[in-house]
């Protein structure tokens, strides 16, 4: 994978009680591309989180707006590394279920052929569970889209 512009940076945060496959590939792969990993919890400074959630799903739920939409090139290869490890990666947005939203990613994405939910407004993991889905990772810009400020996904991974 070739590196990020170093103005084009993106910093990640990790620090789940548990290590998880899925997240070392991911952390392997922002090294790779040269975005930061903190575990410091800093508002200011995190652009991405990594919260590790059910540990026997496979299901790795990525944000669009200010995640994937940050660095695509990253997004696409990822969601295929993932994908080859046996995970299942998948799209989970807060933006409306409307065509245009949808070609947009999926022009995005180009050959990552995975799942898009957009939840509508709707708190992410409420959402998916009513679909049967639970997940084992999430990779997030703004986690209270996630699960609202105070629920214990949150204090698993150290945010607070
Ligand atoms: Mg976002």
């Amino acid at each position: 994978m070739s590196k990020i512009d170093p103005d084009e940076k993106l910093t990640f945060y990790y620090r789940g009680a548990a290590r998880a496959r899925a997240v070392d590939i991911v952390i392997e792969s922002i090294r790779e591309r040269g975005h930061d990993l903190v575990e410091v919890y800093d508002e200011f400074l995190i652009d991405v989180y990594l919260m590790l959630d059910k540990s026997r799903s496979k299901h790795v739920a990525i944000d669009w707006d200010n995640t994937i939409s940050a660095d695509p090139d990253y997004f696409r290869q990822l969601i295929l590394k993932l994908q080859k490890a046996g995970y299942s990666p998948f799209v989970c947005t807060l933006r409306a279920p409307d065509k245009d939203n949808i070609t947009e990613m999926v022009a995005v994405l180009e050959e990552a052929e995975i799942p898009i939910y957009l939840t509508d407004g709707k708190p992410k993991r409420k959402y998916l569970k009513k679909l049967g889905l639970k997940v084992h990772l999430w990779i997030d810009d703004f986690y209270p889209a996630v699960c609202g400020d105070a629920c214990r996904l949150l204090k698993r991974n150290n945010i607070e």
